[in-house]
């Protein structure tokens, strides 16, 4: 038998971290009725989703109960995170008939809350902005029983840009901070934390019910974690936020720094609720859309708006 310490010796450490992926990690495998009719809802409207772009480990959960989130703009994203799956480039197009699709895909999905994302599109005048706000708008017409969330990127700092898209009142306004400042520079090159927590600031300004989301284990320290905790909430009175186990989706990203236990998952929630939290979903497999409907339901300012 190969003792724990040889392993250890005979791989760089963080390979040691990524092949022993901890038991509390394995989620279930995508399949069944509600999976293939999702399949064909997407398939049929040429849309992509961020379940699949980023290879979430929750699509079998998810998917089962017929629940996906919509990535907006394509799938070919302007911007190189060193965690983030989905394809980096200059894409070609932008389709403008996409709106009415994903609208006719939510309409069909019958659900009671949508989460909606999108690609970074730096390399438009409004970053997207506008194609976002004729999606919104499209989902309301076409489905005005379901509340919808949408997780924006930060449209360079752009205010009138993201004016268009908080005109449009989202039930949910959500926008990543992904980690803690220090690691910019690493994980999310070409954004800044302070332009980030502004977005969330004015979105909160305008009356928005506003959302951040964080992955654990990329080389923060549980220090770092409080701090942001605090700081988002002292600075942009955010009320929702997710914190979940990052995963390495390559050997070329970023590596695994540390497994996170699900009970130091549990002290960040109890601890982000003490600060200010509204609600906080922290756990190994949480992502920002993981649970989403049962978050808005959690405040009975944003209740879905099919719920009883
Ligand atoms: S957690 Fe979000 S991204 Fe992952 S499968 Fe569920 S809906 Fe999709």
């Amino acid at each position: 038998m190969i003792s724990l310490s040889h392993q250890i010796l005979n791989n760089t450490p963080q390979e040691y971290v990524r092949r022993r992926k901890p038991d509390w990690l394995r989620a279930k495998l995508p399949g069944g009725p509600g999976y293939l009719r999702l399949r064909q809802i997407i398939d049929q409207n040429r849309l992509h989703t961020v379940c699949e772009s980023a290879m979430c480990p929750n699509m079998g959960e998810c998917w089962a109960r017929g629940t996906a989130t919509l990535m907006i703009l394509g799938d070919v994203c302007t911007r190189s995170c060193g965690f983030c799956h989905i394809a980096t480039g200059r894409p070609a197009t932008l389709d403008l008939d996409e709106p009415r699709r994903a609208a006719e895909a939510v309409a069909l999905m019958q659900l009671r809350h949508i989460v909606i994302t999108s690609v970074n599109r730096d390399e438009l005048p409004d970053g997207g902005a506008s194609v976002w706000a004729e999606t919104i708008r499209r989902v309301r017409q076409s489905s005005p029983q379901t509340s919808v969330e949408v997780l924006i990127p930060d449209f360079c700092g752009d205010r009138q840009a993201l004016q268009l898209v908080l005109d449009e009142r989202p039930d949910i306004l959500n926008h990543n901070l992904e980690t803690v400042p220090r690691l910019y520079p690493a994980v999310r090159p070409q954004a800044k934390y302070d332009r980030s927590v502004q977005l969330l600031r004015r979105a909160k300004q305008q009356g928005l019910t506003t959302k951040t989301g964080i992955m654990v284990g990329i080389g923060e320290t549980d220090e770092e974690v409080t701090a942001l905790m605090r700081d988002v909430v002292e600075r942009a009175g955010c009320d929702i936020l997710t914190i979940g186990q990052y995963l390495q989706p390559t050997r070329h990203h970023l590596p695994i720094a540390r497994w996170v236990t699900p009970q130091q998952f549990a002290r960040f929630k109890q601890l982000g609720e003490t600060i200010g939290f509204r609600h906080i979903e922290s756990g190994p497999l949480v992502r920002s859309s993981y649970h989403a409907e049962d978050q808005v339901l959690s405040l009975s300012d944003v209740a879905p708006r099919g719920a009883g």
